[in-house]
Order: C-alpha cells, then sequence, then structure tokens
C-alpha cells in the first residue's frame, strides 16, 4: 500500500542509479537501529499520531523502540498537540484527546500567563525549527546541539495575533522543542525511508544512527536544511525525496507539507559500490 498523503520519488542524480520507488509496507526482519532479528515490532517512518502511513514491518527490537518512542513521543504528542487536536489527526486513544490546550500569552513583557482554551478557540501555532546546513555538507565544525537558524510560526499566526488583540495581551510565545530531539525525529524519518527504499543490506554505513540512538552528539553535521535546490515538490501532506550521489544518500523531507513546513535535508549515509556506481 503506498501512502496516499505523500510522494515516494526516490529520485536520481545525474551521477546516480535509481534505487526504485519503494512500496510500502516494507518488510524488513530486523531491528534497522541495532539489527537484532528478535522480538521485532514495526516501525512507522512518519508518527501515525501525524497521519503517516508509510510503514516497516519487523523493523525495531524493543529496547530501541523505547529510545525512538521517546523522540516520537517529545515531538509529535508534546509539540504537535494543539495543531494535531485542532486538525483532527489520528489518534490511538481518541477519548484521550485533550478538551482544553493550553496558549501563553504576555499580559507583561516576558512574563507568560496560560490561557486554557478548548480545540475550537485554540490558534494552534505551528512551529518548524529551520535549522543551519548539515556540517557534512558545510564543512563547518559540527556543534552539539543542532543551529537554529529562525523558528517560524506557519500558517496560524494570524490567528495567534487576533487571540492578542482580543484578550488584550501584549504579545504571546510559543513552546519550542528540543532542539536536538526535533532533529533526531527528522533523521529517524530519513532514515527509515531510505531502508524502505533501498533496503538494510544497501548501507555500507548508516551515519545517523548512533545519533538516533542518542549515542552520539553528531546528529547537527548530518541533519539540517539547506538555501540551495529543494527537492521536495510541496504536495501531499508528508514528503520524503531520495538523492544518491556518490554513494550517498541524502533525504529531502518535508512534514505537513500544506502547511508549509520546510524542507529537512538528512545526510543518511554511504551505500555499496553495488547500489551507487563507481562514476
Ligand atoms: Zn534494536
Amino acid at each position: 500500500m503506498r501512502d496516499s498523503l505523500g510522494s515516494t520519488t526516490l529520485n536520481t542524480a545525474p551521477d546516480s542509479n535509481n534505487a526504485g520507488e519503494p512500496q510500502f509496507p516494507v518488510r524488513i526482519g530486523r531491528c534497522i537501529y541495532c539489527l537484532a532479528t528478535d522480538r521485532l515490532t514495526d516501525e512507522h517512518i512518519i508518527p501515525h499520531s501525524l497521519g503517516g502511513m508509510w510503514q516497516l514491518l519487523d523493523a525495531s527490537c524493543e529496547q530501541c523502540r523505547i529510545i525512538t518512542s521517546k523522540i516520537e513521543r517529545h515531538i509529535a504528542h508534546e509539540h504537535f498537540i494543539a495543531v494535531r487536536t485542532v486538525a483532527g489527526f489520528p489518534t490511538y486513544h481518541p477519548k484521550k484527546r485533550p478538551s482544553t490546550l493550553v496558549q501563553p500569552i504576555q499580559v507583561r513583557k516576558d512574563e507568560d500567563h496560560l490561557l486554557k482554551l478548548s480545540p475550537g478557540d485554540h490558534p494552534a501555532p505551528l512551529v518548524f525549527l529551520q535549522f543551519e546546513a548539515p556540517t557534512f555538507l558545510s564543512g563547518l565544525e559540527t556543534p552539539s546541539i543542532p543551529g537554529v537558524v529562525t523558528a517560524k510560526v506557519i500558517a496560524r499566526g494570524a490567528k495567534l495575533s487576533k487571540l492578542v488583540e482580543k484578550t488584550g495581551a501584549s504579545g504571546y510565545s510559543v513552546p519550542l522543542p528540543d532542539r536536538a530531539t526535533y532533529a533526531r525525529f527528522i533523521a529517524k524519518v530519513a532514515f527509515s525511508y531510505a531502508v524502505g527504499a533501498v533496503g538494510l543490506e544497501s548501507f555500507a554505513e548508516v551515519f545517523v544512527r548512533e545519533a538516533i540512538l542518542g549515542k552520539a552528539n553528531d546528529i547537527a553535521k548530518w541533519v539540517g536544511c539547506v538555501d540551495s535546490e529543494q527537492w521536495t515538490t510541496g504536495t501531499g501532506e508528508h514528503e520524503c525525496v531520495g538523492v544518491l550521489a556518490n554513494g550517498i544518500l541524502q533525504v529531502g523531507v518535508r512534514l505537513l507539507t500544506k502547511w508549509h513546513g520546510p524542507e529537512y535535508r538528512v545526510v543518511v549515509g554511504r551505500l555499496h559500490p553495488s547500489v551507487s556506481p563507481v562514476p
């Protein structure tokens, strides 16, 4: 089954070969993070709670799942909670949908007051972090926490302004996600998509694996945003586009496309020469 919500194109660069379009779900048969082969569970490439439908079957062991669930909980369940509730995204626990949502507004400078609103009245700001380019591409030194160019309040800024006006507040603030966790989340999406596209056995080296598992502090080397060419088309709900060049597989990731989420670039890993032709 293909994800009707987004693109599954694995594009080709001039000096690359076409590894084909993934047809989800793809059965893997071992943990894509630690390669264990027992007690495997299915892996959603984009969380179900954000409307993701692409799946890898038997692709994560219990131990790695605990780690990746923590990442997803922070991003999908905490950071995107307002927009998920207001936009009616799918949930496995409909009864647990919040009946009120909090929006911080400022009554005086630097003093937040937490406004409790019903989902219908909540502006549900959608905040995306725009990162600096992956240092693998920029050649700059890798910081332990990814540098943020800007935090973009997208699509719903007008509703926020209206709320501020209505309440007579002086401003509002939007909670930001943890930067490293956010970048690990994007890396996890890109890596699991890439495994579905080219197969786990095609990787000679996976660059992002240790950082996703929290065992390395180099996520900024592999995940970021680039000013130049965008690979995603800006259509569909979520998009992943893989490009293979000089043996290195990069994936462009755009989440919640219709709300104009930015494109992230993830340098996922190096493939075996048999997959990537030697120029
Ligand atoms: Zn594992």
